[in-house]
């Protein structure tokens, strides 16, 4: 299958700034884990997704609308990449892993105050 998860995307770089500044320690793309997770706190047992809306199909979401043309060979892709992101979910809940997807048009600019409060309750709670 085609990697539909391109490593260290503007947006992951980001969300890791946002981590770094909190502090926290955290392992990235661990390919141990299911889906290889791109951000990972082992001691907290808990991962986080930063998944592009288009590929990932982000419910509801203008960067997420499919192309006008082979609309229907887009609309599988994505399911099924939906359905793997799924998949990829219970086997980390299995595991007793807790996880957070963060969907790329959530990350814009410096506007982050709520985000890091976010971030934290996530991987501290
Ligand atoms: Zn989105």
């Amino acid at each position: 299958m085609k990697k539909i998860r391109p490593k260290n995307s503007t947006q992951e770089l980001l969300v890791r700034k946002i981590i770094d500044s909190l502090g926290l320690k955290y392992t990235i793309h661990d390919s141990t884990l299911p889906g290889c997770p791109d951000i990972v706190f082992r001691m907290q047992k808990k991962v986080i997704f930063v998944n592009g809306c288009f590929w990932h199909g982000h419910n509801n979401c203008r960067k997420a609308r499919l192309p006008q043309t082979n609309s229907s060979f887009w609309k599988k892709k994505i399911q099924a990449n939906v359905k793997r992101d799924a998949r990829i979910a219970r086997r980390l809940n299995r595991l007793g892993w807790h996880y957070k997807v963060i969907w790329q048009c959530r990350i814009r600019g410096s506007k982050t105050v709520g985000f890091s409060k976010d971030l934290l309750r996530f991987v501290q709670s």
